[in-house]
This record gives C-alpha cells, structure tokens and sequence, in this order.
C-alpha cells in the first residue's frame, strides 16, 4: 500500500500544506524543530488513530486555533482511499473513509498500516517491560482487531479489580467472591492475548534473527517470557494459577500476576542486549524486530505497510545504513532526516524540504 497525498490545516505548526508522495522513498529534511517528525505523526494518526507522542490530541492542534483538520488519499492493490480527519479544541478526532463516518478508531487500522521507526524505539531493548509489550500490542492491534478487543476488555476488568484489591486492603479483609468473578473474565481475555503474543514473538523471533544476522552476523534471539507461566496457557489454567494467589495479592493490594506484567527477552550473541549490547547492538536488534514486524503486516495482510523513519540514519553506521537502504527500496517510506546526504536517493526519490512549517 502506499500514500498519495497528505493535506494539513491547522495541525501542529503547519497553517496549511500539502504533500503529493512518491510511492517509493520520500525524504523529508530540514534543520531541527521545522516540522518533519510532524509530518509523520500526522500519516500515523491516520493508520493508529492516536498519536505517537502526543498525550492529548489537543497538542496536536496548532496554537491559537480551534481545530485541527487532516487529509490522506492512499490506495492497496485493490482500491483507493480518501481519508478526512477533523479534531476539535475538546480533543475529540471525527473521521471519514471515503466519505463515510468511522465510528470506531481502531477501524482505521484495517485500511492503512505503517510501521514508525523512530530514535525512541530503541526503548524495544533497553526500556522497561512496558514498551516491549507496545510494541507487541500495536503490532497485534494493527492485524487483529479482535486481540484489541480483548485487550481493552481486559484492562477495563483489570482497573476494577485493583479498586477491589484496595479496598479490601482498606477494610482489613482478605476475600471477597467479586475477586473470582474478575479472575475468571482476566483469564478469558489473558488466554487470548497470551496465546497471540506468544505466536507474534514466535514469528518475530525467527524473521527478526534472519535480518540481524544479515545486517550484522550476530546472532539475535527474542523469547516471549509471560507473567503467567503454565504449559499451554488455557484458561482454566490461569484462572486456577491465578485463584492460587489471591492470598498475595490481597496482601500487596495489587494485580500480581497477568499480561500487565508480561515481558520479552532479547538477546544478542547469548547475551541479554538490555545488559550488555552496545549502543549500536541495541540500535540493530529494535530495527532489525521492527522491519520484522513489517514483514509479517505484510504476510498476513499481502501488502508491504508503509514505513515512517524518523531520524534513524544518523545513528547507524554505513553498514547498517546501506542495508536498510537496500531493504527498503522498493517499498513506500517517508523519511526525516536533517542531512540528505545520509539517504540514498535515485530518480524516482522524491524530497520535501521543511522550513518552519512550510514545505518547500
Ligand atoms: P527535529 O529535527 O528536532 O526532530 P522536527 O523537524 O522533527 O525537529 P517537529 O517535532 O516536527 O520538528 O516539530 C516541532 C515544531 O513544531 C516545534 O517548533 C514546535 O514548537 C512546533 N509545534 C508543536 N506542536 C505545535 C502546535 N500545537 N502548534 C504550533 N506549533 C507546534
Ligand atoms: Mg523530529
């Protein structure tokens, strides 16, 4: 799939502008803080539904103004798109596929899919446990709207459940039947959810080592390592390991146990990168896992989802740039960069210079 044409007014520091894309790599450059990481953020609201970075999408009206209105046509082998996206000063986003209203953002995920590769995602290795479960759940997300579902059913029933624990904590009791009956609706939704991020980093183990090993020669590996551990995580099977703790869990006044606690491991030559990669290590194996989930969008949807890099090639060496050069030279990418020189460009490369709001 790839984008045609991206229209802002009023978003970020763009009063207006208009980009027609390449279907091959588009280079946006420009020096800092002129507005090219927002250009990104702008084609990802529209794949995602929410922003990247922003914590409110308010932050992504531009100051001084009441609302925020975006344009994306983009098309896949079959047909064309024309998305509008309107966000008003309350925060609230309205959006329109090809002139009919989306009720639901997360709709938006099953037209468009990009993969973001940005400096923070480094994070993937060496940051908590919690940014390696987004990387696997907007993965997820983006193919499965049903693992989505379960998902937000699960951290609804996850809040009510940890209000219980508390209260009981309070009141100094140390049962109650509701914990049961939360118990088993996290159970229903934690088999699920366990069972798709096991197989997502199954996939993503085996096609992630492949581009390490191609880019580098070392030897990247990546184990899912859930909260729970039972042999084949049914539900009966969580539901009785977690009704075995409920003791524990009284006494920490919290959800012990659970997909919320979940956890991958990487390593790199047998060692754990968040330990012991180097920068540059650390660097590879989160690029080499993110072209790897792009590479399984693209098994699973038959089409390539368009790349957003950020700023990603000053950090690597030529090595590794000339690889994810040639890795992504067939295929849609928008790139930022503060230097041109550090991008491969042929004929068909298309080049947006960005001043202070401005395409140039
Ligand atoms: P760098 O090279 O440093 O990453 P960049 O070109 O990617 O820079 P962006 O992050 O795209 O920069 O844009 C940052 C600019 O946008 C800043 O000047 C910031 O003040 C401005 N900006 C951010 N939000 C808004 C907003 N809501 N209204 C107006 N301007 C904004
Ligand atoms: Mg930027």
């Amino acid at each position: 799939m790839y984008i045609e044409r991206l229209t802002l007014q009023s978003f970020r520091n763009y009063e207006r502008a208009e980009l027609e894309f390449s279907p091959l790599t588009n280079v946006i450059y420009g020096n800092n803080a002129q507005g090219k990481t927002n250009i990104l953020e702008a084609v990802y609201l529209f794949a995602q539904g929410r922003s990247h970075r922003a914590k409110s999408d308010k932050e992504l009206i531009r100051f001084g103004e009441s609302c925020a209105k975006l344009g994306l046509d983009f098309c896949d082998s079959s047909r064309s798109y024309r998305c509008a996206m309107q966000i008003s000063s309350n925060g609230r986003k309205s959006v329109s596929i090809n002139h009919v209203h989306i009720m639901k953002l997360s709709k938006l995920m099953s037209y468009l899919n990009v993969v973001m590769f940005s400096p923070e995602d480094l994070n993937i290795v060496k940051g908590s446990p919690a940014a390696r479960r987004r990387f696997i759940d907007s993965s997820v997300s983006q193919l499965y709207p049903a693992y989505l579902a379960a998902l937000i059913d699960y951290n609804k029933t996850l809040a009510q459940k940890n209000s219980l624990l508390k209260m009981l904590k309070t009141k100094g009791k140390r049962s109650d039947p509701t914990l049961s009956v939360w118990n088993s609706r996290l159970a229903e939704e934690g088999a699920k959810i366990m069972n798709s991020r096991a197989e997502f980093v199954k996939i993503i183990n085996r096609s992630s080592a492949e581009i390490q090993s191609e880019i580098s020669g070392e030897v990247l590996s990546v184990r899912y390592t859930p909260s729970i551990k039972t042999e084949n995580m049914t539900e009966e099977e969580i539901l009785t390991y977690l009704s075995e703790r409920e003791g524990r869990e009284v006494e920490m006044a919290s959800s012990m146990y659970g997909i919320q606690r979940d956890d991958i491991e990487i390593f790199v030559n047998d060692r754990e990168a968040k330990l012991f990669g180097s920068q540059g290590q650390q660097r590879t194996a989160a690029l080499s896992m993110k072209i790897a989930e792009a590479e399984y969008i693209k098994s699973i949807k038959g089409e390539y989802p368009v790349l957003l890099l950020d700023d990603i090639m000053s950090e690597l060496d030529i090595n590794r740039r000339m690889y994810l050069s040639e890795k992504i030279r067939d295929k849609q990418v928008l790139i930022t960069s503060t230097d041109t020189d550090l991008i491969d460009k042929d004929t068909e490369t298309r080049l947006f210079k960005i001043e202070n709001g401005t395409v140039i």
